[in-house]
């Protein structure tokens, strides 16, 4: 290959934003299990989910078409950081000693510095189309929770986020950040709610989880007689279909560097920045003959694809959210404090749960100090400076381009880099210290989860 005349970075224009988002319902061969009501136990109705979210997306929720169109407003604010760029990782090869060529979407070009945004905006739209004044929601590491005030505050509604207590005391940067966009914040759990209330009787000093905050944002929406709706940043099916334009982006720029993905990698949490990458590469694989493997990596200390029970459970700690079927650990699951805060979530996807159930999809659980070796390998080498969750997924592409090393194979490996690390640099100073550990979910507790999940009786 000439090295001087190497193409890096694979640009789109503006024209080549998606004008619809992909929904992988309409190809999927798994059919979507029911949502359960934690009120009446039997499938929840749109009324009882139009207390938390506005028609739109509820109806998004369940479609079954294929392509639905992305509204022009949320497609004008798309224009602010996308198409982002799809880069072929050179010396990131060259470091690893691989044939294998490496590229991967970096979706950390956005404002708020990850994929979150790309659901943020549609969110807001819809709610603010709908008449909500304001929103409600939860985030851990803070990606979400910035996300979610910039596109309320482009959309003019308040935003009341329930941060992680954990969080919101070590890094209080993203909680300024959420702030300077004009959010209010609180820790969680919080004396705001009755959840938060009942969760500080029992421990003072809680440090909090995701199940927890969502309890929380979801209760204060519930109690709001209408004028606040709740919105999450990952885990529903609305989300991960608004996550689809990064991987019809990635479509089209693997065209142009004229080559096609062996593998797609991506990090899991709830599953959203996965999906967004993969679904339309799986809709290759199921109506085009294409072959692509698709891998999730997940933490060691959160292994809810590749250690938990595939049934039903709640999406929060308190039992406030609807029931669903998906690879959980349990909602009173309290996780390690490993540094990749938007990985420690006891569930995921439904839809990708499904889809990995039908083995159209593989997962893999990675421990915590070789993802940030692999981030400080792809920093030193790239440049850019990866979130500790999508360092997941650089130690999923590491893994394949050494297989593909020893196998002697030119294998394409294309990853989502789903955010920067700018605000996780405490993270990286604890790894050069040796003051990470890793831990492993232990497997008495993964034996008893399913004492801890809700009773659901299927309707016949
Ligand atoms: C939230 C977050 C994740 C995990 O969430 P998913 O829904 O699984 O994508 C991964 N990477 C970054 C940078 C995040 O902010």
């Amino acid at each position: 290959m000439n090295h001087n005349n190497r193409q890096n970075r694979f640009m789109l224009s503006e024209n080549d934003i998606p004008k619809q988002w992909y929904n992988i319902n309409a190809d999927s061969p798994v059919t979507p299990a029911p949502v359960i009501s934690p009120q009446s136990g039997a499938p929840v109705t749109p009324d009882e989910l139009g207390v938390l979210f506005p028609m739109d997306l509820i109806l998004q929720e369940i479609s079954t078409e294929r392509y639905i169109d992305i509204p022009e407003p949320v497609r004008e604010l798309y224009k602010l950081w996308r198409p982002t760029p799809l880069i072929r990782a050179y010396r990131f090869e060259k470091a690893l000693g691989t044939p294998a060529h490496i590229y991967f979407k970096y979706e950390g070009d956005s404002p708020s510095g990850s994929h979150k945004f790309n659901t943020a905006l549609p969110q807001a739209f819809y709610n603010k189309q709908a008449g909500s004044k304001a929103m409600t929601t939860e985030t851990g590491a803070g990606q979400w929770g910035s996300a979610l005030s910039m596109a309320c505050q482009f959309f003019d509604m308040d935003l009341e986020v329930y941060m992680v207590r954990a969080s919101y005391d070590q890094k209080p940067y993203r909680r300024f950040l959420m702030e300077t966009y004009g959010a209010h914040c609180f820790a969680s759990p919080s004396d705001r709610t009755a959840s938060g209330r009942a969760i500080l009787a029992a421990d003072p000093d809680s440090s909090g989880s995701l199940g927890i905050a969502i309890s929380e944002a979801v209760e204060a929406a519930v109690t709001s007689n209408g004028t606040k709706k709740y919105g999450l940043g990952s885990v529903l099916h609305h989300v991960l279909l608004h996550q689809s334009v990064i991987g019809e982006e990635a479509l089209k720029q693997m065209d142009l560097a004229g080559e096609y993905p062996d593998v797609v990698i991506g990090c899991v949490g709830g599953g959203s920045n996965f999906a967004g990458i993969a679904f339309p590469f799986l809709r290759e694989n199921l109506r085009n003959g294409q072959r692509t493997r698709l891998l999730a990596v997940e933490p060691t200390a959160t292994p809810s694809l590749t250690r938990g029970l595939y049934d039903f459970d709640y999406g929060d700690t308190s039992g406030m959210t609807p029931i669903v079927k998906m690879h959980t650990l349990g909602h009173d699951f309290v996780p390690a404090p490993i540094h990749a805060g938007g990985l420690r979530y006891h569930g995921m996807a439904p839809t990708l749960c499904g889809l990995y159930d039908a083995g159209l999809i593989e997962a893999i659980a990675i421990p915590q100090v070789e993802v940030f070796e692999a981030g400080v390998l792809f920093a030193r080498s790239e440049g850019i400076l990866p979130a500790p969750e999508s360092s997941h997924a650089i130690r999923g592409a590491v893994i394949e381009a050494l297989d593909a090393k020893q196998k002697g194979e030119e294998r394409v490996i294309v990853f989502n880099l789903s955010g920067h690390g700018h605000f996780d640099l405490s993270a990286y100073n604890a790894y050069f210290n040796n003051q990470l550990e890793d831990y492993a979910y232990p497997e008495a507790n993964v034996a008893t989860i399913k004492d801890h999940l809700p009773r659901v009786t299927l309707p016949v």
